[in-house]
């Protein structure tokens, strides 16, 4: 390591690292206390430039999403966020002057939600790179031993919740992207904020310890992570489009044209959670959302056998209903089938 990057360290991302476990990031390795009885919960994510966000992206929010998509999974699991490390491949090609304003916007980033989360960094690594940028963040969190929430256990009559409003990440990756021209500037940023700023459902992960059978959060779309609590539980779901709780934006937008509820559900970025539960602890689900301050919706329930495939497709364990329909829901949209799968005009 060249003495440029400690002083980097030493400015940028000491500052942010407020817990004894760090040592102040002055020796070889951090030291996390771990209490008896408890598990150790560990996540990382890694960003690509030029692939996972765009080379002019405000660094402040990208610092805010790097951590935030490891506290998602943290919630996700029912776990306490614990600290965290940090991985930073800089480009050699950056100039001093342009590395340093861009660490000083992305640390405050990462240091506005590790206050909100009440943790801190405690460790990483900083290299130089002669390709693109890469940030990787690694969580530590904790829960009960054997406490932790799975992607396993949803059974047939469990109904499907899901946090928040759905559909929001997408859209704000399309206004960036300038696919909803003509949108009125608040709801435009409020898109933008949500799919750049996502907010970690974490109190609401650990209030659905001993209340939700599985918990996912909602990273690749709705229907796609509910499909993954599907696969791993051995079962399948119903999901109720019109159950789809939407912001003000996406109710709007979901009666645009070529932008429809299936497209809100397949979405990404939302880090929301989706999780089911029985049927007989709807209360608590409702008292665990109230206590958290979170809104949930219930959008369905699970169901034991995959739907049937009437149009000769890879099924999906996840059937959606609109309207009392069965719809089919490919990558590029959705179409409507009738049980003799006469329309099938879905994209794979
Ligand atoms: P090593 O030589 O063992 O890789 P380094 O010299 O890279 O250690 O790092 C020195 C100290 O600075 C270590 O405590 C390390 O955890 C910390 N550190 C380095 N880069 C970062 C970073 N991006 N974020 C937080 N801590 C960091
Ligand atoms: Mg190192």
């Amino acid at each position: 390591m060249s003495l440029d990057e400690f002083d980097l360290i030493r400015r940028h991302f000491r500052p942010l690292a407020s817990a004894p476990a760090a040592l102040g990031l002055a020796d070889d390795a951090a030291v996390v206390a771990v209490e008896a009885g408890h598990e150790l919960v560990v996540t990382t994510d890694t960003l690509v430039a030029g692939v996972h966000f765009l080379a002019d992206d405000p660094p402040e929010t990208l610092g805010h999403k790097l951590l935030a998509v490891n506290l998602s999974d943290l919630a996700a699991m029912g776990a306490e966020p614990i600290a965290y490390l940090l991985s930073v491949a800089l480009p050699r090609a950056w100039a001093a002057e342009a590395a340093d304003a861009w660490l000083t916007a992305f640390a405050r980033g990462l240091g506005g939600l590790q206050r909100q989360a009440g943790i801190a960094l405690i460790g990483g690594d900083t290299v130089g790179t002669p390709t693109d940028l890469v940030l990787g963040l690694t969580a530590l969190g904790r829960v009960s031993a054997g406490r932790a929430l799975r992607r396993s256990g949803a059974r047939p009559g469990d109904l499907v919740w899901v946090s928040g409003t759905i559909g929001d990440g997408a859209l704000g990756l399309a206004v960036l992207s300038g696919q909803l021209p003509g949108l009125p500037p608040s709801q435009a940023a409020a898109l933008v904020e949500r799919y750049r700023r996502p907010s970690p459902r974490l109190a609401l992960g650990r209030r659905l310890i001993g209340v939700a059978t599985a918990v996912a959060d909602v990273s690749d779309g709705l229907i796609a992570d509910l499909g993954h609590i599907c696969e791993a539980s051995g079962a399948a779901a119903e999901l109720h489009l019109d159950r789809l709780p939407l912001s003000e934006a996406g109710r709007a937008f979901s009666a645009a044209a070529g932008f429809g509820l299936a497209d809100l559900a397949s979405g990404g970025d939302d880090y929301e959670l989706v999780f089911t539960a029985p049927a007989s602890a709807a209360d608590a689900v409702v008292t665990a959302a109230a206590a958290a301050a979170v809104p949930v919706s219930e959008v369905g329930r699970i169901v034991a056998v995959p739907p049937a495939d009437p149009v000769g497709r890879k099924n999906s364990p996840v059937q959606v209903v609109s309207g009392g329909r069965a719809v089919f829901v490919g990558r590029g949209g959705y179409s409507h089938f009738r049980g003799n799968g006469a329309e099938k005009t879905g994209e794979d």
